[in-house]
C-alpha cells in the first residue's frame, strides 16, 4: 500500500481499539474503510492480525 499523496509506503498504526494506516513520509493517516477497495493481499494479511480491533 502506498500513500495517495506522496506514494511512500503506509504502515499500520494501532490506537487503542482503532487502527489507521499512516504514511511513513508525510504522516497522513487513512481510515481502513477509505482504502478498503484498494487493500492489497499483503496489507490484508497484516490487518488480519488485528481482527479484534474495531474498524471504524
Ligand atoms: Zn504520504
Amino acid at each position: 500500500m502506498e500513500c495517495r499523496q506522496c506514494h511512500h509506503p503506509l504502515r499500520v498504526e494501532r490506537r487503542c481499539r482503532q487502527i489507521r494506516l499512516q504514511c511513513t513520509q508525510c504522516k497522513k493517516e487513512y481510515h481502513i474503510h477509505e482504502l478498503a477497495s484498494e487493500l492489497d493481499s499483503a496489507m490484508e494479511k497484516e490487518l488480519e492480525r488485528f481482527t479484534c480491533i474495531i474498524y471504524d
